[in-house]
């Protein structure tokens, strides 16, 4: 008997954000495709999704990878959490995501989105000496040399295990926060984005317990004169990119400016603290797009704007948001029909 490991992971009940939570199944054959999955239980009283007296909540799999770390024939499989009976748990973010793609499919959104994060040592982060500060910053991104990163090691073996399971990992850097770091997914479809980058990140915590590590997704880990940590969202659908698709995505600028308070309101918790106007940042309670323009709340890059079609960068985002809320709500603003126009209704009169 073949025993593989299957680690069923989900997100669990804590607000205002959720944290992951996996845990090991044996399974007794070889599992070529998500349907030979079966689905699973566990605990909610321990996660807050349930009360102790009737604590059983289900593991529904929606997503399944190669394990990068057990190696094959082991598997990742990504699950939403569903009641006893089947409906979906009020903690099932990705259920509304799922409902969306579907009415939207024809839009054909796609999404790029950076994730950054800190690397912690204890209580302090990774890069910090025993006594006192690093130097400001300004070396630190895209740095080379010990005095410049810290934590290479963990995020070149995160970068391979994404590889390897098949996530569609695009890029890494170091950033402006010294023991800062950033990795994007995308650019796919929402539903993949999402689940990918929920993936990714378990594989970042994962691995960082081999190296002593912890993963901090805090949108300002620490105040003052240092960058907080954003998950920038890269947005386009068919129209944007096509030819004229640059008046595609002023519309939608200016249907987003409308919403602004919508989607700070998923876009992360504490993200007051990271949306300030500095540290290439707009105020939170403002809206601003503009070309190029790191201190806006929606960036146009330079070859979109040069190329008259392409994406949007919506800066909004903290390093913390749940990728199935932020999704859900930019395909929400940006492709809803407009509002019908009603002409006057011509009636006839006796
Ligand atoms: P930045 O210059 O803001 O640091 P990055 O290179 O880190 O940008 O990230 C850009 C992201 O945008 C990548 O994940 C990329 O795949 C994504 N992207 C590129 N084209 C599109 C597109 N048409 N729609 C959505 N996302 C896109
Ligand atoms: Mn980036
Ligand atoms: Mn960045
Ligand atoms: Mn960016």
């Amino acid at each position: 008997m073949a025993a593989i490991k299957a680690e069923y992971i989900w997100l669990d009940g804590y607000t205002p954000t959720a944290s992951l939570r996996s845990k090991t199944k044996i399974l007794d054959t070889e599992v070529r495709s998500l349907a030979e999955l079966p689905d699973w239980a566990f605990d909610g009283s321990s996660t807050e999704q349930a009360e102790g007296r009737s604590s059983d909540c289900i593991l529904k799999p929606v997503r399944m990878v190669q394990d990068p770390i057990r190696g094959n024939p082991h598997v990742l499989v990504l699950c939403e959490v569903l009641n006893p009976d089947g409906t979906v748990h009020p903690s099932n973010s990705r259920a509304h995501l799922r409902e969306v793609t579907e009415r939207f499919v024809d839009h054909e959104p796609w999404f790029g989105i950076e994730q950054e994060y800190t690397l912690y040592k204890g209580l302090k982060p990774l890069a910090w000496p025993q006594e006192g500060v690093p130097g400001p910053q300004g070396p630190y991104y895209c740095g080379v040399g010990t005095d410049k990163v810290s934590g290479r090691d963990l995020v070149e073996a995160h970068l391979e295990a994404c590889l390897v399971a098949g996530l569609h990992i695009s890029g890494i850097n170091a950033e402006v926060m010294p023991g800062q770091w950033e990795f994007q997914v995308g650019a796919v479809g929402p539903l993949e984005v999402a689940d990918e980058l929920w993936l990714s990140r378990w594989l970042l915590h994962r691995l960082g317990e081999a190296y002593g590590v912890t993963v901090s997704l805090a949108p300002k880990p620490l105040l003052g004169d240092w960058n907080g940590a954003g998950a920038h969202t890269n947005f386009s659908t068919k129209a944007m990119r096509a030819l004229g698709g640059l008046k595609v995505i002023e519309e939608a600028c200016q249907r987003l400016s409308a919403r602004h308070k919508e989607h700070i309101a998923v876009y992360g918790a504490g993200n007051e603290e990271r949306l300030t106007g500095k540290h290439e940042t707009c105020p939170i309670t403002e809206f601003r797009y503009g070309v190029s323009d790191r201190g806006a709340s929606i960036r146009i890059p330079i070859y979109t704007a040069k190329n008259g079609c392409g994406y949007l960068e919506d800066r909004r985002p903290a390093a913390n948001m749940d990728p199935y809320k932020v999704c859900a709500r930019l395909i929400e603003t940006v492709c809803a029909e407009p509002a019908r126009q009603y002409s006057v209704p011509v009636t006839a009169t006796a």
